[in-house]
Parts: C-alpha cells; structure tokens; sequence
C-alpha cells in the first residue's frame, strides 16, 4: 500500500533528524494520496503552523525519501487545501534561485529546487539585529545594494547557527528583488563539491565551471566543507579569478576565520580574505528576546508576552539555532494543544524536557570523557576540523557510543561534535560497526568503553 510509504519515511526520519521532529512535525501529517500520473504527493497537515514549518524546513528531506521510496526521479509535494489557495491568491513567483546558463548535471537542478522556500524566508527584514551581529548585517547590506562594487568578496564567520546562512540567503534574496534578471546562486560547498565530483564522473567540468563563471553573484555557505579537497580547490580557485576579474559579486560563509582554515591552499585563503571579513558572535539577552518575538510572529502571526520571550532566551545559551528550537516546541505544543502560549505553558513544555535530560543520566561529555581515556583526544580536539587518522577514528568512536547510549539523533551529535552534518555521523556509525564485526579487539574495545560509560560510577 502506498500508505505505508509514509510510515517508512517516518522510521527514516527518525534515524536522520530524530525523534523529536518526528514527533513533533512528521506524525501529525497525513498522506492523503499518491498521483503516480503527475507524481504528486498530496499531503496534510492539521494546522496552517504545522504545514508551513513542515514545508519550510522539510520538504527536501521528504522529497529525498519519498522519491526513493515511490521509485521515481522527479516528485511533487502539496498539501491538501493549498492549491486551491494558491490558485487563488496568485502568490508572486518564488525568489529564482539561478537560472545557469548550463547545467553540469541535472542532478544539480534537482538540488535547487528546495531552495526557494528557506530562501524565501531568510530575509534582512527579519534578521534581528543586534552588537553581536550589526558588522555583518551592515556589509551584507551594503554589498546587496551595490553587488561587485564595494566589498568583494564578502567574507562572513562565525560558528554555527549564529545566522550565517540567513545572512546569505537575505543578500542572494535581496538582490533578486531588486533586479529579476541578476542571476544569483546560492550553493553551499560540500554541494560544490559532489557537484564538482558529478562533473569529473560524468565528463562535464567544462559545463560546471561555465555554470559557475556565468553567475552575476556567487554565495558559497559553508566554505570550509572545500578543505582538503584539492581538486575542488582548484577549479574553484579559476572561478573565483573569473568572476573577481569581471566585477562580480562572491560572498562566502565560514565557521573560521580564513587564515585558520586548515587544509586549504595559501592562494585560496589569501583570495578569501581580499574583502571584507566580517565575525558574528552569540547574541545577547535582548537580542535573543527580539529574536524570539520576530520569529514568533512570522511563523504563526503571534506574538509573544515579554514574560514567556524573556523565560525561552534566558533558557537557551548555545546559539540561535537552538533558540529557535525551543521556540518551536513551546509553540508546537501550544497549537497542537490549542492553547495560548503563556509563562505556565512554555515552563511546563521546556522543563518537560530538562526532566528528560535528568532522566537519561548519560550525556554527550559522559561519553568524551571515556574516549579522551582511550584516545587521548579532549573536547576541543574532536569538535576541531582537524580531519588527521587518529583523530578522525576517535571522533567516529565518539559518534558512535554517543548513538548507543543517548536517545540523541544523529543531527545532534553532529552539532555537538563541531556541527558536522547527519550524514558524516551516520557514515561513522556504518563504518565503526562495519570496522568491529572484522576486528575483534576493536568489538571488544566498544563493549569495555559503553560498559564504563553506563557504569554510574565513572
Ligand atoms: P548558521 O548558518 O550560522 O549556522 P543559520 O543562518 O542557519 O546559522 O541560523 C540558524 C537559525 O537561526 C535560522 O533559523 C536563522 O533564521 C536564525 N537566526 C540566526 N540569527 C538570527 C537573527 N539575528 N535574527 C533572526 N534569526 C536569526
Ligand atoms: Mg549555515
């Protein structure tokens, strides 16, 4: 049955971004049907908040699975009641990604295509503002009001979920707004580069550096995913120089400073900080607060009491990212629940969740300190970019205790190891398991290391 379609996508949701989403977002969403005509899956979700969130952050994922899982190359996803609507309100076009004069492989249009609806919502309009931030947001600015001209390229770094990718997305979108026929593209670099490999694969790096030196703007989020990949390194390097030579705006994002990037060319490095280099720090407490209450009344046209904005920042130290996740869930409980989103209600929803904590003893510095015993490698060391073989065992050793004895997703170790993507954790697992049903030691190894950690004396 097609249905089950949806209760698979659920199993593998889970392992990919956790239980919690799941749970939150994905189970209260209903697939409806399945047009294999129009390849359409037609979806619904019980509130407007829950489809916009689920649309807005999701739709890739679910694209990734379903198409996989319904065995075709191309999908579709609407939830029901909203063509109607669209038809209706005759939205304007979403903000174009590129339009590239060739594509290296089509693979890379596909991967456009989710774009447009975070670009959308990642905007200078609603990106607070504060000391933590204000450098950066006046160059981003300054180089969408006049691309090419004034800072070029535009170096933005700082660590992860302070706003960089906001950052970029509102400049890409800003500058579209202002001149439809710019063409503006946005890529993140580990795309950059499995679009690079794609390109050698399929003989088509030719097509994939005229894609790239045909763009007006270029934004690179993430560049340090380019580190160690020479190659890449390299036709990106012959890009930059086109696209600088003829006046055309490059902007990347980092979580380094560039000179600190490791494994990168001296000639790349010294080219990524032609520019201006901007930093972004944590926010304060009032700017967390102005956050919270700008991002509550986008998503659900909502505001929120001083009292309950103050109780979720004061709540929350790492990083915007995580902010906007408690936000989320005091918000997602107050609609499924259908109440208002009150003090009592946000104290009762968050501290629900520290009482989890409490019960699950086992947290992710537990499990370090056991590998710092056997691997000598400390915190710092296994959040670095520092990719050396050691090093990198150790971090997939960390990775994978920290999946058996925490009920944590595979995202969250990942940001906690450094903010690594789902997948490198998930590849860690495989390869670690794959590693200890050869080596015996290695199993053995495992099974002494997770016994010290449950253990509650260690
Ligand atoms: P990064 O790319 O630095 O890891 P993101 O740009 O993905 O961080 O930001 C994480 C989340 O925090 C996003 O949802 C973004 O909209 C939000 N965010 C970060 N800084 C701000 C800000 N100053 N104002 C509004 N939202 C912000
Ligand atoms: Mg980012």
């Amino acid at each position: 049955m097609v249905r089950d379609v949806w209760s698979e996508f659920l199993v593998i949701a889970k392992e990919e971004v956790g239980s919690r989403i799941v749970e939150t977002w994905f189970r209260a969403v209903t697939f409806n049907r399945w047009d294999s005509y129009q390849k359409i899956v037609y979806l619904q979700a019980p509130n407007q908040f829950i489809k916009g969130w689920v649309q807005s952050h999701y739709t890739a994922l679910i694209e990734t699975h379903l198409k996989r899982l319904l065995y075709v190359n191309e999908i579709k996803i609407v939830f029901d009641d909203q063509q109607a609507q669209e038809e209706a309100a005759h939205q304007p076009a979403e903000v174009v990604l590129v339009k590239p004069a060739v594509s290296a492989h089509s693979n890379t249009v596909a991967l456009h295509k989710k774009e447009p609806s975070t670009f959308r919502s990642y905007t200078f309009d609603n990106f607070v503002v504060g000391p933590n931030n204000s450098l950066a947001y006046a160059a981003a600015q300054a180089v969408a009001e006049k691309p090419g001209e004034i800072y070029n390229p535009l170096f933005v770094y700082g660590n992860s979920g302070l706003g960089k990718t906001h950052l970029l997305h509102a400049i890409g979108a800003e500058i579209k707004e202002k001149n439809k026929r710019c063409s503006v593209l946005y890529q993140t670099a580990d795309r950059f580069v499995n679009e690079f490999i794609n390109a050698i694969r399929f003989d088509k790096v030719h097509n994939f550096q005229a894609k790239y030196k045909a763009v007006d703007v270029l934004l690179i989020d993430d560049i340090q995913f380019i580190s160690n990949k020479e190659q890449t390194q390299e036709a990106f390097f012959h890009i930059f120089n086109a696209l600088y030579d003829a006046q055309k705006q490059i902007i990347f994002s980092s979580d380094t400073f560039p000179q600190d990037m490791k494994g990168l060319a001296e000639r790349l490095k010294y080219r990524l900080a032609w520019g201006l280099v901007v930093d972004m720090h944590l926010p304060t407490l009032e700017t967390k607060i102005a956050i919270i209450k700008k991002k509550a009344e986008m998503s659900n046209n909502e505001c929120i009491d001083d009292d309950v904005a103050h109780f979720i920042a004061s709540r929350t130290v790492s990083n915007v990212r995580e902010l906007e996740g408690s936000l989320i869930r005091v918000m997602a409980f107050a609609s499924l629940t259908q109440q208002p989103v009150t003090l009592e209600l946000a104290k009762k929803v968050l501290s629900h969740t520290t009482v989890q904590k409490n019960n699950m003893p086992i947290g992710f510095d537990h499990v370090i300190k056991c590998v710092n015993k056997y691997y000598h490698y400390n915190i710092d060391d296994l959040r670095s970019k520092q990719r050396s073989k050691e090093l990198s065992f150790a971090r997939q050793i960390a990775m994978f205790l920290m999946k058996k004895v925490t009920d944590k997703s595979l995202r969250d170790i990942g940001m906690f190891l450094g903010g690594r993507d789902h997948s490198t954790v998930m590849h860690a697992l495989d390869k670690i398991s794959q590693q200890a049903q050869r080596q015996q030691h290695l199993q053995n190894q495992l099974k002494q290391m997770e016994d010290e950690i449950l253990s509650p004396h260690v």
